[in-house]
């Protein structure tokens, strides 16, 4: 019965500072009823889609609410990563309570994908129409700081930084996802090390745009932590690292190959500065202006997510078998391997008539 008096009150404190409409409020209420939550307390961070509140279970244990908004105007421009899911294929609904009711469920599918495969993401543990209750990603209640937050020294970011990689490249071949609002705003920095959150929005890595979206995500890491004066890999390369299906040579692990490629780059870069009439400095701008201008190539240029997408797939298979390959951006993605690399032979495979993921 007293739980009941408090239910009241606790359910008004998070009303309070952001307004919970009356089904939403129900939804916590039950839960505290059924003893999932003893509390919630005060938000954690208050987003343009979701709320996110801290809670307590009756024995204390920190949890995390993210409880979705459910007006309509937010969800309008999402649709753009449910075009072409397959899991969506029945149709966006209109209505925003079922629209909510579908991120929140598939942040939960999500968040499973990730701690299947072993990455550090909170544990999704109920998800109740617009609210997916969690584990707290913090310290005593107190909540681990976005990565944006940290003030890191590039040594502290080097390691990270490779982790980071290691693991978007992980998204995509063991969970098979694309973040898709990768940032270091969706990334937390809890107790040493970075935890993957915000994955509501995430698509299938068949999904028709989901290099589009690899490609933004990578950028945004790429540019992070060279800000942060990490030696990075540089965007084209680090999309081949993440995509590359055959990475390793024997023996090798892909944190060897990583750091190997980093390296390499490095080297790259000091052979140009040394070549390069002039200061050293002016050099070494050049280059990376370079790279800068092909990076932004890289952005604009269309990636096809499959053969289907590609123009002319026989022509280009021709191509890249006589070496001329070199400048498919493609090449890699697609399977196909120039003549003098050790990779699998090429084999192009028919049209296939419907993409699963279209
Ligand atoms: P939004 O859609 O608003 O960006 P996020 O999932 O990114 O939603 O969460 C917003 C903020 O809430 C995060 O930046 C983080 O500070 C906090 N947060 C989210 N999930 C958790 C969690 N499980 N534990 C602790 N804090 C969290
Ligand atoms: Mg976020």
């Amino acid at each position: 019965p007293s739980a009941h008096a408090n239910l009241k009150d606790k359910s008004d404190r998070a009303t309070n500072e952001q307004v919970l409409d009356p089904r939403t409020r129900l939804i916590l209420f039950k839960m505290i009823g059924r003893g999932l939550l003893d509390e919630v307390n005060g938000c954690v961070s208050t987003g343009k889609e979701a709320n996110v509140y801290h809670a307590l279970t009756p024995t204390k244990d920190h949890l995390a609410l993210k409880i979705y908004k459910t007006s309509i105007l937010v969800f309008k421009d999402r649709s753009k990563y449910v075009t072409g899911e397959y899991r969506f294929r029945r149709g966006y609904s209109r209505n925003p309570r079922k629209m909510v009711r579908l991120w929140a469920e598939k942040e939960m599918r999500n968040l499973r994908r990730l701690r299947a495969a072993g990455i550090d993401a909170p544990e999704p543990l109920e998800v109740r129409e617009n609210v997916l209750v969690m584990s707290f990603v913090g310290n005593e209640g107190w909540a681990s700081p976005r990565l944006k937050d940290t003030e890191l020294t590039p040594e502290q970011l080097t390691p990270l930084y490779l982790q980071l990689v290691l693991t978007v490249r992980k998204i995509f071949h063991v969970c098979k996802l694309v973040h898709a609002d990768l940032s270091e705003y969706n990334i937390l920095y809890h107790n040493g090390a970075l935890w993957i959150i915000d994955v509501s929005q995430s698509v299938e890595h068949d999904h028709p745009a989901a290099f589009d979206f690899l490609r933004t995500d990578l950028q945004n890491v790429e540019e992070f932590f060279g800000r942060g004066g990490v030696s990075t890999l540089g965007l084209r390369r680090t999309f081949e690292f993440v995509t590359r299906e055959n990475l390793c040579g024997e023996g090798e692990s892909e944190e060897t190959v990583l750091e190997r490629w980093i390296e390499e780059r490095e080297a790259a870069g000091d052979e140009k500065e040394e070549t390069g009439e002039g200061v050293d400095v002016v050099a070494k701008d050049r280059v990376k202006g370079d790279e800068a201008h092909e990076d932004s190539i890289f952005m604009k240029s269309f990636i096809p997510r499959n053969l289907n997408e590609v123009y002319d797939p026989e022509r280009d298979v021709e191509k890249v078998t006589r070496g001329e390959g070199k400048n498919l951006i493609y090449a890699d993605t697609i399977g196909v391997v120039a003549p003098e690399d050790d990779g699998p032979k090429p084999k192009p495979k028919p049209a296939k008539k419907e993409g699963k993921g279209v």
